[in-house]
């Protein structure tokens, strides 16, 4: 039986993952954990501020877990604006979590995400396995991260895995500060308003994925063969390489009159010009069965529906 505590719950991810693995695993076998809680929440939930390695470490043995996943973070655009925090946060919160798992012998997961990758590595179908000199703080954490998940693995046998992921899209917790947040964006604003102001430029292509294809895919790698793992911590996983103006096409055969134009953010678009336009998920494929159930016109007739229905 999973018993398992998720560090940054009330996160874009965190809100959604906590749900789905309990449907999975059963209410009191998943604890949320965050700096804050909404009142209305239901399920075992504790205070933990990451950096504070002992609080991890005293939630995973008082819960008696045996999975810690790892989501609390400063994501790109916002570590762009406050360097020396996201060190803090990214690092210090992982060193503290993989520390929690050696010292109670846990399995681990935590995300990398493709702003791994940096301008010199091949844009194109990029490969699991490549340049990574990534020229933002969010960059430096996420293969930092990665290569200490390795160690952990190799150094202490602990079952650490984790993927690449890229943009993620979905409409339950607003998307905290990333650089593809205006995929996410530009489905509410076509809702309310029929139209959406891009903050990055017409044919800039990213990877992206929808939500319950990203969590779909922690609970098949955690649930995975490991004797199949060769990659195990920064599998490249993809669903949607696009650019806005993909986004558009596919709001207008719902909203037919949908205008999207450009106010193009210096910040945010050198950040996605660093990164690649679509990576290869094949080793992904292979090792653990990772597939995803949505393309960009799947995604965007269920991401509208969901959002009439709010
Ligand atoms: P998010 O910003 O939506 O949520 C992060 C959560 O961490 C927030 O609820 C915040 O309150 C919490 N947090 C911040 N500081 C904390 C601290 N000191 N202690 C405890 N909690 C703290 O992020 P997300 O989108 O859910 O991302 C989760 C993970 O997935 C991150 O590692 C991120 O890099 C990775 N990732 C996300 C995306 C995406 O598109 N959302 C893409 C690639 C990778």
């Amino acid at each position: 039986m999973k018993k398992i505590l998720v560090t940054g719950a009330m996160g874009q991810i965190g809100s959604e993952l906590v749900e789905n693995l309990r449907e999975n695993y059963g209410s009191s076998n998943v604890v949320g954990s965050d700096l804050w809680k909404k009142e209305e929440m239901e399920g075992p939930f504790e205070i933990v501020d990451v950096t504070d390695g002992q609080a991890i470490h005293d939630a995973a043995k008082k819960h008696n877990v045996d999975t810690i996943m790892h989501l609390a973070a400063l994501l790109s655009a916002k570590a762009e604006s406050a360097p020396q925090l996201a060190w803090d946060l990214n690092m210090g919160g992982l060193i503290n979590a993989l520390e929690a798992a050696r010292e109670l012998d846990l399995q681990f997961f935590t995300p990398s995400s493709i702003g791994a990758f940096g301008p010199t590595t091949p844009k194109r179908n990029t490969p699991q396995e490549t340049i990574m000199r990534p020229t933002t703080m969010y960059g430096v954490n996420k293969v930092a991260g990665e290569l200490l998940c390795d160690y952990y693995y190799f150094r202490y046998g602990l079952d650490t895995r984790g993927v690449r992921y890229p943009g993620l899209i979905s409409c339950v917790t607003p998307p905290g500060g990333g650089t593809t947040d205006y995929a996410v964006e530009i489905y509410h604003e076509a809702m309310k308003y029929k139209k959406y102001t891009s903050y990055i430029a017409e044919n800039t292509y990213m990877d992206m994925m929808y939500m319950p294809d990203a969590l779909n895919a922690i609970i098949k790698l955690m649930e995975a063969d490991p004797d199949k793992l060769v990659n195990r911590n920064a599998y490249n996983i993809s669903a949607i390489s696009a650019a806005p103006e993909d986004f558009g096409n596919a709001i207008r055969k719902h909203i037919p009159e949908f205008e999207l134009n450009y106010n193009v953010d210096p910040v945010r678009q050198q950040i996605a010009e660093s990164w690649p336009d679509n990576i290869d998920s094949s080793a992904a494929k292979a090792e653990w069965g990772f597939e995803a159930a949505y393309d960009i016109d799947k995604m965007t007739e269920d991401m509208l529906a969901k959002l009439r229905s709010i």
